[in-house]
């Protein structure tokens, strides 16, 4: 929601020194890339875009998740029944949005807590995977407390502030376990967090789900690697989750230090979302392209580079002048085709890591793909118009880092979605070396 923005200036303003300076101060090991939600405003490179290139160097010649489609199906049912596609994955993670969302359900043996029902849309594999995590954690510790299911994205994806991505429907900020529901809001959370929870939580999510990749600050990766190490789990299989640097499945960001930022692959959603791509402008009122604002725009501009209109995307913007922000993140709703929209490379989803003792078995992997392909999901339920981010996420965004609230929207965690009979959650075991 716009604050009041002085009307006609048509100029991006850099507003955002202090995060800069601060970037340019960080330190620079390779691990500091992955993502920093505290400069979601700074102008940057895509990492997204970068970290979305397929995981193998071979291009499939054809779908790989969504091959039951053919072209004329997919082409067919996007033009007249849209929703049963279920879930797609549009663009980046940093300039995406979301069709035909669902929303993480309220859990029902407390498992978990959703913080924000308003930003807890994502796509169907994305809540698949994170209740199956949780629900894992769960199954091998019954007396665990809850725990908190911060923001996803929003309805429609998009722009989230202050997040960087979050866009479109597969990165969650999930809250640490604690040795109560509620959290310990110290800076230091290393020392307060139950390890023995945390830990389980990451392993559940690496050998039950497809994660791309999991955000924490490396205070904390230490005492959960420690205490893995420690429990007996493989140091090589450590090493390739948290010591392989780029390849590392857990990577230090700043401003990670109180949640894990995970973000899953959705091999369906954004097979999806690749293949849908030409065929956007079948469906008019989704026929929509997310730009990230980069220095030197205007509106005017980036209507003339889209064939769009000034108009529409303030319209589409909810903007009463021209005031753009670098890195802020435009809808904006095309005539047509369009022939200037970066489309993601194909997804390749690489195999699962698994620890020794799983590796013999890697039947255990395969089987857990949520949302079963012929059976598409019907969006959610919940109807409510989503109310705008006015009151949602407060988290600083100065370089100073003081204590980050665990999450400001105290939203009452009510009236969820009427859980849809989605699939997921057969607990699994993991084995062995799970149960020590
Ligand atoms: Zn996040």
């Amino acid at each position: 929601m716009p604050e009041s923005l002085p009307e006609a200036v048509a100029q991006v303003v850099e507003h955002n020194d202090a995060a800069a300076t601060a970037a340019a101060e960080a330190p620079t090991d390779s691990e500091e890339a992955a993502e920093d939600e505290e400069l979601a405003d700074t102008p940057d490179t895509d990492e997204g875009e970068a970290q979305e290139a397929p995981a193998s160097a071979e291009v499939p010649n054809g779908p790989l998740y969504t091959a039951e489609l053919s072209d004329e199906q997919l082409t067919d049912l996007w033009k007249k029944e849209p929703t049963t596609l279920g879930s797609i994955s549009v663009g980046f993670v940093e300039s995406g949005r979301m069709v035909n969302s669902v929303r993480v359900p309220q859990a029902q043996d407390n498992e978990w807590i959703v913080v924000s029902p308003e930003l807890a849309w994502a796509t169907q594999e994305t809540v698949d995977y994170l209740s199956t995590a949780i629900r894992e954690v769960r199954a091998q510790y019954p007396k665990a407390p809850p725990i908190r299911v911060n923001q996803l994205s929003s309805r429609e994806g998009g722009y989230l502030r202050p997040h960087k991505s979050h866009q479109n429907g597969r990165d969650v900020d999930l809250g640490f376990y604690y040795p109560t529901a509620e959290p310990v809001r110290v800076r230091a959370r290393e020392n307060h967090i139950d390890l023995e929870l945390n830990w389980a939580l990451l392993k559940s999510l690496a050998i039950h789900t497809d994660v791309q990749m999991i955000l924490v600050d490396k205070r904390v990766q230490k005492v959960l690697y420690d205490h893995a190490l420690r429990k007996g789990e493989s140091k090589e299989w450590l090493d390739s989750l948290f010591n392989a640097g780029a390849k590392s499945l857990v990577k230090h960001a700043r401003g990670h230090r109180d949640h894990f930022h995970v973000r899953f692959f959705n091999p369906r959603a954004q097979e999806l979302g690749r293949r849908i791509a030409p065929l956007l402008a079948l469906q008019p009122d989704k026929n929509i392209q997310m730009h990230r604002v980069r220095s030197g725009d205007t509106v005017g501009g980036i209507a003339l580079r889209y064939n769009s209109s000034i108009q529409s995307i303030k319209k589409a913007n909810r903007m009463r002048g021209y005031f753009l922000r670098i890195g802020q993140v435009l809808a904006v709703p095309l005539r047509g085709p369009c022939t200037r929209c970066p489309v993601p490379p194909p997804l390749v989803v690489p195999a699962r890591r698994l620890p020794p003792m799983l590796e013999q078995a890697p039947a255990v992997a395969s089987q857990e793909t949520p949302s079963s392909p012929t059976e598409p999901q019907q969006p959610s339920v919940a109807t409510q118009a989503e109310s705008t981010g006015g009151s949602a996420p407060a988290s600083t965004e100065t370089g100073t880092q003081p204590l980050a609230p665990e999450t400001p929207a105290q939203e009452p965690a009510v009236q969820g979605t009427p859980a849809t009979s989605h699939t997921s959650s057969s607990v699994m075991q993991i084995g062995p070396a799970a149960s020590r």
